[in-house]
């Protein structure tokens, strides 16, 4: 247990990790009834900086709401001990998960007034999700990506990612590095836990949210940044085909931060140049360790242990 630090937070209070258990005979495991956020603090001489930790938090709050489920801690009570956490466990940087579960009564498939709402937080170090030298080969996959017409893909839900499994499984089974999933209706989506652009010149774009995207916090940061740098930035329906002759393709999340896709379903994108992407890399590894002063607001320090 030594890679989650001496200390993790469960419902209020300060548990070593090897307590953070719980039984089977709990909603969460038999249902799926989970909400999660996944956040990074990044090494500065400031100590460690959180980034975007409001957003991530305002959006665990969200990914319950849709199902009906009320947190029964504040954002700011989450902020407050995600903040202690990672001073507690004198981590200089981390992946930080905060997670919501439902406990007991769990018999019935609905939950009811009665059954807990558990919160833990953890977090762990964290290197490089996908290598960002090379850059990665994607395919796209043969499952689609949920419909939002089936359950809320703007939940940040557990169960959202058995069709992640599916996608990456598959990539990874067939050679590829990750999968790039379409929607229903054959747009492209996203990838299995991050989200897509396209660069055409000076323009970036990105599938608009009514494609079964999670409205990333990365993917709003990237696009903040693009135009900070002069870039047109597009939301908008993407078909396949757009995929194999974009000039260059990369992912964003928390965990892929800006990753570079050279080439899909064995075609090399734009010869593999990572032009536009490498200096969405730079610019977002400034940001997220505070040193662009016009969104110092992104980060909330730590003090150092
Ligand atoms: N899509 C999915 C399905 C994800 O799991 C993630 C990771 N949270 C993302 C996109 C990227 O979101 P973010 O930038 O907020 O990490």
């Amino acid at each position: 247990m030594e890679q989650y630090g001496q200390w993790m937070w469960k419902d209020g209070a300060w548990i070593e990790p090897t307590d953070a258990n719980t039984s089977i005979m709990t909603h969460a495991i038999h249902y799926g009834s989970g909400f999660f956020e996944g956040i990074r603090a990044y090494h500065t001489e400031e100590g460690p900086a959180i980034f975007r930790l409001r957003e991530h938090l305002e959006r665990l709050v969200r990914s319950c709401a849709y199902y009906h489920v009320t947190l029964p801690y504040t954002v700011d009570e989450l902020e407050q001990a995600t903040m202690e956490l990672i001073e507690r466990n004198g981590f200089e940087a981390c992946y930080i998960r905060p997670f919501v579960f439902l406990g007991t009564p769990w018999q019935a498939l609905m939950p009811t007034a009665e059954t807990k709402v558990h919160v833990a937080i953890s977090c762990w170090p964290l290197g490089e999700y996908f290598s960002k030298t090379v850059g990665i080969r994607a395919k796209v996959a043969s499952y689609r990506r949920v419909s939002s017409t089936m359950m809320p893909m703007q939940a940040k839900a557990a169960s959202n990612y058995m069709n992640s499994q599916l996608l990456k499984g598959e990539a990874l089974r067939d050679g590829f590095d990750e999968a790039i999933a379409l929607d229903m209706n054959g747009n492209v989506s996203e990838a299995s836990v991050a989200n897509i652009f396209l660069v055409k010149g000076k323009t970036i774009t990105t599938p608009s949210l009514d494609c079964s995207v999670l409205d990333g916090i990365t993917r709003q940061t990237v696009m903040q940044l693009a135009r900070d740098g002069g870039y047109e930035v597009v939301e908008r329906h993407i078909g396949r085909d757009e995929l194999y002759v974009a000039d260059e393709i990369f992912l964003t999340g928390t965990a892929a931060e800006v990753t570079s896709v050279i080439e899909v379903d064995h075609i090399s994108i734009g010869g593999g140049v990572q032009k536009v992407a490498t200096e969405m890399l730079t610019r977002y590894r400034e940001a997220v360790t505070g040193q662009l002063p016009e969104h110092r607001d992104w980060v909330t320090f730590v003090k150092s242990a």
